[in-house]
């Protein structure tokens, strides 16, 4: 393993914005690129955009170092126009020498990495492949600001960077301890979770719903959001599975709007909404290829959200199948079709997207509120794609902050390091670690 490899995994450095893939893991061979993923495209969420205001020299730098370290050509900064612009930054400008500045439409989901490798460098993915297959790796803005701080100043990821956002008083970014509990968040920041809401740890359309007691800020959480549970996103993800699926079989016009719509069938990806349903309820053909392009499916939402006139919510009816298709191990060998025409015409702007989506009402200023402490902290040692780290610490040890709570487990893991001075306490699934402020 190279020495840059080994520091981002003892330094715990895994994907900010997505699943949580180990950084170290995303090192290989024949990369030409690097897109630096600030894109944001998901509503109400700001902390990448705050990141780029407030640190863009560290994110280039870690562009940089992670580029050269694999021998690529060289990275790109992605952002949204109307980002670019409010920031200052120009389509191509040069950052750091090899790193650029690329300004992308902005669109629902310009941030899908499928998408924003296509318009960024109009290379298309084949389906089921991963990025390097043509020859890029994506990592986010914040993933590229811990690479810079791991490999610079031997930094450990203790912190997160998030939007607190949504039904709240103060919209907001902070930067807090990994392992905050939300409520703790909330509290400090003077909110509290409405009756009749749901917190959302992501964004509204891809996010997930979370227990407002037990959430706590992991290596992967970009924002904590509070949404009404009425608010369409919202009511989709409520929404019994069984019920979507029996809406789906009666009430499916086959108007094919979903399918038309698609942001990934407009990229040429054999994902067909309307043809998966009328395949799985028999609605007049048997297209098992329909059901597998499923597989190739972002969950994104936009479907049901933005082009469903019946309420059918097709993006559940491809969630479930994609999950039928996973669960059984089938890995379909997909191929790309012909990319439908007027894709620049069918792609949904953010601001329709966010109003449909029932986030517009919400939308407003965010500004930085500085880093926020924590009394207790509970890290997850599975909060990355990959074997859970291993407790390095015992119960009742005293630990200092940037101390190594666990090593990196077999295969792609990553390590786990304390933002407290405290006291260590392991759990079967977490360290926690309780300030002592006299430490
Ligand atoms: S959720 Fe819907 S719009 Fe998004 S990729 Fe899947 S089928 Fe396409
Ligand atoms: S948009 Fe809705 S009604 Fe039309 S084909 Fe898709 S799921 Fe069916």
């Amino acid at each position: 393993m190279s020495a840059e490899k080994e520091a981002l995994r003892t330094a715990g450095v895994v994907g900010a914005g997505g699943a949580g893939f180990p950084a170290w893991a995303k090192m290989a061979e024949g990369i030409d690129t690097v897109i630096v993923n600030a894109v944001e495209c998901e509503p109400l969420l700001r902390k990448d955009f705050r990141l780029v205001e407030l640190r863009m020299a560290d994110i280039a730098l870690g562009a940089k170092l992670f580029s050269d370290s694999i021998e690529a050509k060289g990275a790109l900064l992605c952002l949204k126009e109307e980002n670019a612009k409010l920031l200052g930054l120009a389509d191509g400008e040069k950052i750091l020498d090899g790193v650029f500045v690329k300004a992308v439409p902005d669109f629902y989901p310009a941030g899908d990495e499928i998408i924003l490798i296509h318009e960024a460098l109009g290379r298309i993915v084949p389906p089921g492949k991963l990025p390097s297959s043509v020859g890029v790796v994506v990592i986010n803005s914040e993933t590229s600001l811990n690479i810079a701080m791991a490999l610079c100043h031997g930094l450990p990821v203790t912190e997160k960077w998030l939007t607190i956002g949504g039904a709240v008083s103060k919209p907001c970014v902070v930067r807090a301890p990994i392992g905050t509990k939300a409520l703790d968040l909330f509290a400090l920041l003077g909110e509290k979770i409405k009756p009749n809401h749901v917190l959302i740890d992501g964004g509204p359309a891809m996010g997930a719903i979370v227990d407002p007691q037990t959430a706590i800020v992991k290596k992967t959480t970009s924002g904590f959001l509070m949404l009404p549970e009425d608010s369409p996103s919202i009511a989709l993800k409520l929404a019994d599975p069984n019920r979507l699926l029996r809406r789906a079989s009666s009430a499916c016009c086959q108007c094919s709007f979903c399918s038309d719509q698609c942001p990934r069938k407009l990229l040429g990806y054999p994902v067909e909404p309307s043809k998966a349903i009328r395949s799985a309820f028999t609605l007049g053909e048997s297209n098992p290829g329909a059901l597998m392009g499923a597989a190739v499916c972002s969950e994104c939402g936009l479907c049901s959200l933005a082009a469903c006139c019946q309420g059918v919510m097709p993006s559940a009816v491809m969630g479930t199948i994609k999950g039928a298709l996973a669960k059984n191990g089938a890995r379909p060998g997909l191929e790309l079709l012909e990319a439908p025409p007027f894709r620049d015409f069918r792609r949904i702007p953010s601001s329709r997207f966010a109003r449909l989506a029932g986030a517009a009402p919400y939308k407003a200023p965010t500004p930085y509120q500085g880093p926020l402490q924590a009394k207790e902290v509970r890290l997850l040692l599975k909060q990355h794609t990959g074997s859970p780290s291993v407790p390095a610490v015992n119960s009742g040890d005293s630990v200092k902050a940037g101390q190594l709570l666990a090593t990196p487990g077999d295969g792609i893991s990553t390590a786990l390091h304390s933002p407290l001075n405290g006291i260590a306490k392991v759990t079967g699934d977490s360290v926690w670690v309780t300030a002592c402020p006299a430490m």
